[in-house]
């Protein structure tokens, strides 16, 4: 990674917006004992929201200073504080609330991102702030993120996702796992109940969001059965075709879907047959999440020799149908973009920025590092695109 050293400097899109709200300032709070940084928080969201939306100068856009390679992580950061649902929980301090409902005295990396994204949401200045505090409890959680290597920043939001997920965790006491034959059941119900027996272990604000469900259906060449098999997915890694022109989200999507023939030493056991046997698999989704994350595998999975691919993926901003792709008729399988990690350079180098929508004013900002400046949509798709961030669009505020 060549040493990239960014001017803390934060490029506004207009007139730089007056602080605001001057008693969120530290000075200022400590000041009002009576009034508990929660409480403070908490009062000021309603009139942050409203504010933003009511004003041109948005709130939120605030860089984060680059620690020596935390391009990754900024990246992410970005992406998800532009998250509105979990922009509000943090802002909200609900992840609190779920706290204290299981009695968990440790919550130290979900406290330090809540922090972290009400710093953004509240910050009176445009700038850049320092994300070090954060970064000591991904690494405490995540010890991969000790040091300041360039990491993938695909995989730090698995990770981070899964970070917060087990410290807001609505289940304390899991459940035993009991063999349950769903056999007899419509396919259907057998998806329900097997998305409901996962949410009996994992159920929080981030399964809410993020967490849909997959359907993989095996289907024996010798006798037709159908055996169907329901996993849950925090994000879709999409394969992307060789090809020296560009290709479409849509096309990965296929791709990705695409009936797979099982045959040789990858024949499964066919359940009617009692024997291993030649299978067609296919992946239909079957529960579609409120926030669908998109990563394209531009990076080989050889450890040994990485390489990436800078095919031109095209994808919509707006209507993205995934309908076709649904295991039964859905409604809620249209999106809309609102948030880009991108990578630019090569496997061995490059650097990671981020693109998103101001859930306020839903005008488009590159976020690079401390730099945060407004940019055009039309800019948005580019080689560039690493993990696309799209919301249901039922759900969308905009
Ligand atoms: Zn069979």
């Amino acid at each position: 990674m060549p040493s990239i050293r960014h001017s803390y400097t934060v490029t506004v899109p207009e007139e730089p917006p007056a602080p605001a709200f001057p008693f969120i300032k530290q000075d200022a709070r400590r000041k009002s004992p009576t009034m508990s940084r929660s409480m403070l928080v908490s009062t000021f969201v309603g009139l942050l929201i409203n504010q933003a939306k009511n004003s041109k100068n948005a709130q939120g856009l605030v860089g984060l200073r680059n620690l020596g390679n935390t391009c990754f992580m900024n990246s992410i950061l970005q992406c998800l504080s532009n998250t509105h649902d979990l922009r509000d929980y943090c802002l909200r301090n609900t992840h609190r609330t779920d706290l204290n409902n299981n009695c968990r005295a440790k919550a130290a990396l979900m406290d330090e991102f809540a922090k972290l994204t009400q710093t953004i949401w509240t910050s009176a200045s445009n700038d850049a702030i320092s994300p070090s505090d954060f970064k000591m409890q991904i690494q405490k959680y995540a010890p991969r993120f000790v040091g300041y290597n360039q990491q993938d920043a695909q995989e730090f939001l698995r990770f981070l996702l899964d970070g917060l997920h087990n410290e807001v965790n609505r289940v304390t006491v899991k459940p035993r796992a009991l063999v349950e034959d769903f056999e007899h059941l419509s396919e259907d119900e057998k998806g329900k109940r097997m998305w409901n027996k996962y949410l009996e272990s994992e159920d929080s604000k981030v399964v809410d969001l993020f967490v849909g469900q997959l359907k993989s259906s095996l289907t024996c060449s010798e006798c037709g059965f159908c055996s169907t098999v329901f996993d849950p997915f925090w994000d879709l890694s999409l394969p992307i075709a060789k090809t020296s022109g560009e290709v479409s989200l849509i096309d990965c999507l296929r791709l990705f879907t695409k009936e797979d023939v099982l045959d040789g030493n990858e024949r499964p056991t066919c359940h009617r047959c009692k024997t291993r046997r030649k299978c067609t698999k296919k992946f239909t989704i079957q529960k579609f999440p409120k926030v669908l994350v998109l990563h394209l595998k531009r990076f080989s999975e050889c450890r040994v020799r990485t390489s990436k691919l800078s095919t031109f993926v095209n994808f919509p901003l707006k209507e993205l149908d995934l309908r076709e792709f649904a295991s039964e008729n859905s409604v809620n399988a249209v999106y809309n973009l609102y948030a880009v990690s991108n990578h630019s350079g090569t496997s061995l180098g490059g650097h990671y920025t981020a693109y998103c929508r101001n859930p306020c004013t839903a005008e488009w900002y590159t976020y690079n590092d401390s730099r945060v400046s407004p940019m055009s949509s039309s800019q948005v798709c580019s080689s560039d695109a690493y993990v696309l961030f799209y919301e249901c669009a039922t759900s969308s505020r905009l």
